[in-house]
């Protein structure tokens, strides 16, 4: 399983845990936690190194910053007007990355969730998070 990342996406994996544990991150853990549920974090063997993993579900979890992986019609994700085609060029790439990463994953039999940045207080956190994991309802 390990060799299955390329150099760069393992540099990417690197640059994204290092950066982690926000605030954003950590919301979506404890939300997950208060739920009883079981997950492992930042798994590198993984493309696009998903933030939380729950292997018993076979799901992946990605919290995203609006900004960076550019949030759709979010106010968040406006890009800077100065030095356009350098932002333009950078944020770009990332969105193509997440997307082949949730590609990937999905074929391997995994099932994403994204929750974004400007979403984690949301009231209905919790309930999107389990309605995920357990469509069905656990019992
Ligand atoms: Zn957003």
């Amino acid at each position: 399983m390990g060799d299955t990342l390329n150099a760069e996406q393992r540099r990417y994996c690197m640059s994204r845990v290092r950066g982690k544990d926000t605030s954003t991150e950590l919301r979506v853990r404890s939300v997950l936690h208060h739920l009883g549920f079981r997950f492992s974090l930042h798994r590198r063997d993984l493309p696009g190194c998903p933030d939380i993993v729950l292997p018993k579900y076979s799901a992946a979890i990605f919290v995203h910053g609006c900004f960076w992986h550019g949030h759709k019609n979010c106010f968040r994700a406006a890009r800077p007007t100065s030095n356009a085609a350098f932002w333009n060029k950078k944020l770009d790439r990332n969105k193509i990355r997440d997307r082949k990463s949730v590609l990937a994953l999905r074929s391997m039999g995994w099932k994403v969730l994204v929750v974004w940045e400007c979403q984690v207080l949301a009231a209905n956190l919790a309930a999107r998070l389990e309605g995920f994991l357990t469509p069905e309802g656990r019992g």
